[in-house]
């Protein structure tokens, strides 16, 4: 089954994993990154936080057709966390496909892109919320963020964190992991995939002291009992106190090596990683 026919997959009742693995390659093995999409559902609206990677808009369109066919309500609103492609680069496709969809988060310069929609833009800062008829979405602390504009979301209702670029991590699609939540890829090691994706894509951890960041997850993780984590590219956490731990251990082992380079390139290709 291709990774994309897994999904929807609600994550926690209402919330839906929507969008298709990204093909890399690293450590001689096929390794797959998420650009993942996420419906809120409430009693008279739908939110869809991140708007997936550009190659992915297609699946993801079908994904959303496919929960509207089950009666679930129409978006109203689009939450990106960030503006980096895999997060914002298909607002302008959203915003037109949903005449009433709103843009809401920190919507610093999308109207530069978009001057057509600057109307449906709306602020948000922290604790500011998105109603949905039985539960809201709220704009929380972006603990690990990779832009200065950052927020991060929060589903009252179930308690679903979404934190954008924290927790990321890859998956091995030949070990069958795509599709899974974190606690069904058993072999999955978490730590060292955390510590991979914080080497390639979050440079910064490397001069800051990653101690402080794990306490921070750990005090916004309390204060908000969160339940579910539905991370854009890693795999969901559906048990917070028994995988948190581990990402947390893979950000900090990061933080203590220098940066090894980038992805390999070719397939195939003997292209080694310089050793760390
Ligand atoms: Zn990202
Ligand atoms: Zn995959």
């Amino acid at each position: 089954m291709k990774p994309a026919d897994r999904m929807p997959r609600e994550i926690a009742p209402g919330v839906f994993w929507i969008g298709d693995c990204l093909l890399q390659r690293h450590k001689g093995k096929l390794y797959h990154g998420y650009n993942a999409a996420f419906l809120v559902a409430g009693e008279k609206a739908s939110c869809l936080i991140e708007t997936g990677h550009p190659k992915d808009f297609p699946v993801i369109e079908r994904h959303l057709d496919a929960l509207f066919a089950r009666g679930i309500p129409p978006i109203e609103y689009l939450f990106v966390t960030h503006q980096e492609t895999p997060h914002c680069g298909g607002l302008g496709r959203v915003l037109k496909t949903y005449p009433q969809a709103v843009l809401c988060g920190d919507v610093s310069d999308y109207h530069l892109a978009f001057p057509q929609y600057e109307s449906r833009m709306r602020w948000m800062k922290e604790g500011d919320e998105i109603d949905l008829g039985g539960r809201a979405i709220q704009v929380v602390e972006p603990v690990i963020r990779d832009l200065r504009t950052t927020w991060w979301a929060f589903d009252t209702k179930e308690r679903v964190l979404f934190p954008g670029d924290g927790f990321a991590y890859s998956h091995y699609h030949e070990d069958g992991h795509c599709g899974l939540v974190a606690e069904e890829a058993v072999s999955l090691d978490l730590p060292d995939v955390s510590s991979t994706f914080a080497d390639l894509a979050l440079f910064w951890t490397k001069f800051a002291d990653m101690n402080v960041y794990c306490d921070r997850l750990d005090h916004l993780i309390a204060q908000l009992r969160v339940k579910t984590i539905a991370p854009t590219h890693g795999l969901p956490i559906t048990d917070v106190r028994a995988t948190v731990p581990k990402v947390q251990q893979g950000l900090k082992a990061a933080a203590l090596t220098p940066e090894s380079g980038t992805n390999e390139k070719m397939p195939g290709a003997a292209v080694a990683t310089p050793a760390a």
